[in-house]
């Protein structure tokens, strides 16, 4: 079993700090620990951030690019062993496990080009004796702080577009899978990443976050996990008056219309709801089908859940791992039983299985009082109602705090636009049940979150803008 260490300056510190055990949410095994970083060591993380940035912002873009490029290609060249460690500390599939290496890695190879396209401006002046220009520059050292469902992509996602723009960065992981993350830094300073550029703390989530809060030298903090810690992490920003990046919760509709193939619905709700055993924020939470088809829809979707293999994400053929912890498990199978004893019917699996598994579960006779038709699921369950004309649906779908992602399935092209223009969300998947991609702008309306990754929407909360004017 390896003991990891802290990544800060360019050095593995912390092997005599206090320790994190990992455990596999598939055995229960430990399989590594992690130190118990604090205040001190988030400090000294900046410290490392904030020296190296003098150096790294004046690189030129396409010395940037091409470090960045470099460590894209070690991550390839990595990736299966990336994508093992990366089941074995979160349950997701191996399949799946390199799928997200894939996406992961796309960050960093489309913010390498990126790079290169930090663009300013002229704009012309009133007075001829004038010349107004905007140019970009980084915002400075970056603090990221990542979820433990995308144990790979959610930190490219942040320092792929921060390396790009010229920033540093702290990074703390999720404690519960700190691991690939870790594997990741290690490849680093092959890379050509000098040192302090990229930092890496575990620990006390609490006492890293407050210290970077406080720290006036980090001048971006980048968040994605629930709406809670997010609203805690927005106030305690005010004070050094940060830019911020809010990726949170969400509660994603599917909206199936009555022209709608069914044969592509319930594939887009099978990739959608059961991807990672349902613990990515755009999962398809609540699923409501035209009366005229719903039935139908039923008897198409009940026999396809039933065919998804449970099992250890290591194992070959399974669909669907374990849950990340018992506190999860609880809280699927709390909305089962309350859907159940409001009336809602078991089409498909319902139960908890030995150790953190629950069956990919199918709910009819919904209905929208429930709470898994208001708080997210992060689960396998998938409930489904009816509904009878467009406007009530789309009130019903709108009638949300969250607003990340929303699925659509129609093969009525402008019917199609139509609803998705009335949706409130960030992110629809028309026909599609897979819609995040590193070169589109992933994010959320209301309160699922704050500015845009991905894209070149993903790098403008990187830069600061500044306006020039020449007198001549
Ligand atoms: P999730 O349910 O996805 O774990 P959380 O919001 O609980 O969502 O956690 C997301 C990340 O935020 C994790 O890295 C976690 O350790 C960190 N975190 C949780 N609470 C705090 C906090 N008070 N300050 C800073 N980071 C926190």
């Amino acid at each position: 079993m390896q003991n990891y260490g802290l990544y800060i300056n360019g050095e593995w510190t912390g092997q005599n700090l206090e320790k994190i055990e990992i455990a596999n949410p598939a055995t229960n095994e430990v399989i590594a620990t992690v130190p118990r970083g604090g205040h001190q060591e988030a400090v000294q993380a900046v410290d490392a951030a904030q020296e190296a940035f003098k150096e790294w912002s004046q690189h030129s873009a396409y010395e940037r690019a091409s470090v960045i490029q470099k460590w894209h290609d070690l991550i390839e060249e990595n990736k299966d062993e990336l994508a093992k460690t990366m089941t074995m500390e979160q349950g997701k599939p191996l399949k799946e496990a390199i799928g997200e290496m894939s996406y992961a890695n796309g960050f960093f190879s489309w913010y390498a080009e990126e790079a290169k396209r930090i663009y300013g401006e002229t704009i012309p002046a009133t007075q001829r004796n004038k010349r107004l220009f905007v140019q970009k520059q980084p915002v400075g050292v970056v603090a990221a702080i990542t979820p433990w469902n995308f144990p790979a992509a959610m930190i490219t996602r942040k320092v792929g577009p921060a390396l790009a723009a010229g920033c540093t960065v702290v990074i703390k992981p999720a404690n519960l899978t700190p691991l690939t993350a870790i594997k990741m830094v290690e490849l680093a300073a092959d890379a050509g990443i000098p040192k302090g550029v990229v930092n890496l703390v575990t620990g006390d989530s609490k006492a890293i976050g407050q210290a970077w809060l406080e720290d006036d030298r980090v001048r971006k903090l980048t968040f994605t996990g629930s709406t809670e810690v997010g609203k805690e992490l927005m106030r305690g920003s005010a004070d050094t008056v940060k830019k911020i990046s809010m990726e949170l919760g969400g509660h994603a509709p599917v909206i199936v219309l009555d022209d709608a193939n069914l044969d592509k619905a319930v594939e887009g709700v099978i990739n959608s709801k059961f991807r990672n055993a349902g613990q990515t924020c755009i999962c398809s939470n609540r699923i409501y089908v035209h009366d005229t088809i719903y039935e139908q829809f039923l008897e198409k979707l009940v026999p396809k859940v039933k065919e998804l293999k449970m099992g250890n994400g290591l194992d070959e053929g399974v669909d669907i791992g374990p849950l990340i912890d018992e506190a999860a498990v609880k809280k699927v199978k709390k909305q089962i039983d309350d859907a159940v004893q409001m009336g809602a019917k078991i089409e498909a699996g319902g139960e908890v299985r030995d150790g953190l598994y629950i069956e990919p579960t199918v709910l009819s006779n919904v209905h929208d009082e429930m709470s898994c038709m208001i708080e997210e699921t992060f689960g396998p369950l998938a409930p489904v109602t009816s509904f009878s004309t467009v406007e009530e649906v789309i009130n019903r779908a709108n009638n949300s705090i969250f607003g990340l992602a929303a699925y659509v399935f129609t093969e009525n092209i402008s019917r199609g636009i139509k609803v998705t223009d009335a949706l409130e969300y960030g992110i629809i998947g028309l026909n599609d049940g897979l819609p995040s991609t590193p070169q589109a702008p992933f994010g959320g309306f209301k309160q699922s979150g704050i500015g845009r990754e991905g894209g070149h929407y993903g790098i403008e909360d990187y830069l600061e803008v500044k306006y020039i004017s020449l007198g001549l």
